[in-house]
């Protein structure tokens, strides 16, 4: 990734893979209270995000919450209801989509059926009035990095669904966009070929320095792929980070639960032992301790949320009474294979879920079905969540 220049025209090195922590560093994308109204529905609400120059950025969030609305404003193929975009500096309100320094990669790929490789590559240049041997190079080059030179004559049904998704990638890079964006670009593709390309897309990103903005619906995919990601819900951002800043200190129940798996336990906050706080949670029988930097007062309603990796269980008591420690029974186990998860039931009654890696092949101590267990945590490690 480029270092990010500030407005200053320095670079702020410390900062030149995650320009977003710098002061002084501009954004490349600058959307400032756009929202968007089809008649009386409201389909994107009044959204400001900054993007950084380099950055693949995801918008992440469930069906219909407006991420496809967003993405085709910044293409300029809707036109927002109020707010400004601005891109490299230039204000796009009054910049019709051809014109943009954008290119959209669309879910479906939309690639001419009857063309091949070459010439579905070749088309936008072709008709920007690019000179032949330039176009030749151009294709020839793009066609090099996404590793399909050798099917350039080959028409779009004579390759898988992954090559069609690179001469789609290929098509949209060749006309060299400042931002490229893609709008659930790996969504045809099933699990196996999702998870290879994904590191395809993050090489070829990272040679470009484009700006990727990645519309997908698949927690996973966003995780793996963004620089940062922003969570969407009924039409606004609701969180916006780095990706293990969205996973580790999620805002709210929904956003937790949506990023992954996460235990919560509703309860009121008392004083605890040491200057410390507790839950006091009517399903589970022992107190549960507050992280330390919680801002939380005595006797509010809470939500404390543990994610389930970071829960050990054993069926020996631990010996550390820093931990939080739960007694429970065992009423599930799914064997996963690189892992287990199990459904525990703690005195109380609250169920709570754990994983757990599968270290040994064959395991002599193995936690079963109806087993009493110790379930314990690092209170740090847990979180007061907004509901
Ligand atoms: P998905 O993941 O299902 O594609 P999305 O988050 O991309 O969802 P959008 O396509 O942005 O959602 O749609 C947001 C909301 O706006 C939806 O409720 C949709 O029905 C509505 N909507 C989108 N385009 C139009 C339109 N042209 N006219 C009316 N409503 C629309």
């Amino acid at each position: 990734m480029p270092p990010a220049a500030g407005p200053a025209g320095g670079t702020g090195a410390q900062y030149a893979d995650r320009p977003w922590l710098d002061p002084d560093a501009a954004p490349f994308i600058r959307i400032q209270g756009v929202s968007k109204r089809f008649g009386a529905f409201t389909a994107v609400g009044s959204v400001d995000l900054d993007i950084y120059r380099g950055e693949l950025f995801s918008l992440l969030g469930g069906s219909g919450c407006g991420k496809t609305t967003l993405l085709r404003m910044l293409a300029g193929f809707e036109i927002p209801s109020g707010g400004s975009i601005t891109i490299d500096g230039a204000d796009m309100t009054d910049v019709p989509a051809y014109r943009r320094p954008v290119n959209m990669m669309f879910q479906s790929y939309a690639l001419f059926p009857h063309m091949n490789v070459e010439s579905n590559v070749a088309y936008g240049l072709k008709r920007d009035g690019v000179a032949k041997a330039e176009i030749a190079k151009r294709v020839g080059d793009i066609l090099e990095m996404v590793e399909l030179r050798q099917f350039g004559k080959r028409k779009p049904h004579q390759l898988s669904g992954g090559q069609r998704q690179r001469v789609a990638l290929a098509r949209a890079l060749v006309k060299q966009p400042k931002v490229l964006l893609l709008d659930e670009p790996l969504g045809a593709l099933d699990k196996r070929l999702r998870e290879q390309t994904q590191f395809e897309l993050m090489k070829i990103q990272d040679q470009l320095g484009i700006t990727f903005i990645v519309v997908t619906h698949d927690q996973e995919e966003a995780m793996t792929l963004s620089t940062r990601i922003a969570v969407m819900d009924a039409g606004n951002i609701i969180q916006v980070g780095e990706p293990s800043e969205v996973y580790e200190r999620p805002k709210t129940r929904k956003i937790a639960n949506f990023i992954g798996t996460i235990n919560t336990f509703e309860g009121n906050i008392a004083a605890g032992g040491k200057g410390g706080w507790h839950l006091a949670c009517p399903r589970v029988r022992e107190p549960l301790r507050a992280p330390k930097d919680a801002d939380i007062k005595d006797g509010q309603k809470a939500l404390l949320a543990i994610r389930p990796e970071k829960i050990t269980m054993s069926k020996s008591k631990p010996g550390d009474d820093k931990l939080q420690s739960l007694r429970g029974e065992v009423l599930e186990l799914a064997y996963m294979g690189n892992l287990s998860i199990y459904r525990v039931r703690v005195d109380g009654g609250q169920v709570v879920q754990v994983t757990a890696p599968n270290l040994q092949r064959i395991d002599r101590n193995k936690i079963d079905w109806e087993d009493r267990v110790y379930l314990s945590w690092r209170p740090e490690n847990s979180l007061i969540l907004r509901d």
